[in-house]
């Protein structure tokens, strides 16, 4: 039997390759970083991931991450990533925010 705790919090589906949103939004911000965007926008960007990382922190529990091992894994894969395209839908041009689809849908998976 799954346990409730090892569900994705927004899609309610098992997490199976569990990585939490602070290691997320630092591969996210090493991508970022070759985009050349205005420093506004990185800075708005910034505080979005900022948010994703706390309500993870806020949200206990029991799945580690398979990077940093810390208990703080409430999204799976799909959700955190379409959480983040969201943010660079509402910042960046479309041309990054299809870059990102196409740079994390297939590279994330290969940890
Ligand atoms: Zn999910
Ligand atoms: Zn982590």
């Amino acid at each position: 039997m799954v346990k409730v705790i090892d569900l994705c919090t927004s899609c309610v589906q098992v997490i199976t390759n569990p990585l939490c949103p602070h290691c997320f939004s630092n591969h996210v911000r090493a991508w970022l970083r070759d985009k050349n965007l205005p420093k506004e926008k990185m800075r708005e960007i910034e505080k979005s991931l900022k948010k994703l990382v706390f309500e993870a922190d806020s949200t206990p529990s029991d799945l580690k991450c398979v990077i940093c091992g810390a208990n703080k894994v409430n999204l799976c894969l799909y959700c955190v990533t379409n959480k983040v395209h969201r943010i660079l839908e509402k910042d960046t041009a479309k041309k990054v925010t299809k870059e990102f689809d196409e740079d994390f849908n297939t590279q994330i998976w290969r940890i």
